[in-house]
């Protein structure tokens, strides 16, 4: 069936990866989904590989991520990285607000709106995660904390700048854990998220926004995964270290 938005599938390499591995495997992605025009693919490497991805990439269909940036623009903030600085590597994309740096570096959602609006304002394109916890999901709380999220993380912006935003929906107790939300349970929060999308900026727009699933999605369950009206692609970890796994899911979300 035809989608309604353009499926995008971004690997986030977390702390993983050399240069020299970084480059083995994007080589590798460069040369099996060559032929893949249906999806928008995006590899999210550490800091220190994204100069080398860069150049690895050019003239290919495969994007470039970041995993986080800094809400500044310059100055006296050590260790950061602003968005300009990942400009100049032709990055496109940065993972904002995911649930590790929520959990360990204490991001709460007017920082990761911040960074969205900084992000924005570069012409990259923010991936901003929401997800709740298992104590959350088991108190019946995931749709009070996941709207929450969403109002927080995306405060003040535009509907113009909202319609370019991808969201990714990964609950806390899937990433990394191997348990996968069903299906089911993916696409019932897709489509509140989507409503609340209605609320803050009408029908429409929230209709052009494309929402990500993330935790533990793997070449076996990508396929059920995306076939849900309201997952609109995936932001994988884990399988995203492996060509093999990377690939399969990629062609297994078409
Ligand atoms: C993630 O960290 O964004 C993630 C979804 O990880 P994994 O695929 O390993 O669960």
């Amino acid at each position: 069936m035809e989608k309604e938005r353009k499926i995008i599938i971004a690997g986030n390499w977390k702390m993983n990866k050399t240069v020299a591995e970084a480059l083995d495997l994007v080589h590798g992605l460069r040369r099996e989904l060559a032929a893949i025009k249906e999806v928008d693919i995006v590899v999210c490497p550490p800091f220190t590989a994204l100069e080398s991805v860069s150049k690895a990439i050019l003239d290919s269909n495969i994007r470039l991520g970041a995993q986080n940036m800094s809400e500044h623009g310059e100055g006296a903030y050590t260790g950061e990285i602003p968005a300009g600085m990942l400009k100049e590597f032709s990055v496109g994309y940065v993972i904002l607000g995911h649930s590790e740096r929520r959990q360990f570096q204490r991001e709460d959602d007017a920082l990761i709106s911040r960074k969205a609006a900084a992000a924005l304002t570069a012409n990259l394109i923010p991936i901003v995660c929401v997800g709740e916890t298992l104590l959350e999901r088991e108190s019946g709380r995931t749709q009070k904390v996941v709207e929450a999220q969403i109002r927080g993380s995306l405060a003040g912006l535009s509907g113009e700048q909202m319609e370019k935003t991808v969201l990714a929906y990964e609950p806390v107790w899937a990433i990394g854990t191997g348990k996968t939300a069903t299906s089911a349970q993916a696409q019932e929060v897709h489509a509140f998220i989507r409503k609340v999308l209605a609320a803050l900026h009408g029908e429409l727009i929230a209709r052009r926004v494309r929402i990500q699933y993330g935790g533990s999605v793997k070449a076996n369950n990508a396929r059920e995964l995306m076939s849900q009206p309201d997952v609109d692609g995936a932001l994988v970890g884990g399988a995203s270290l492996e060509l093999r796994s990377f690939s399969d899911i990629v062609r297994n979300s078409i």
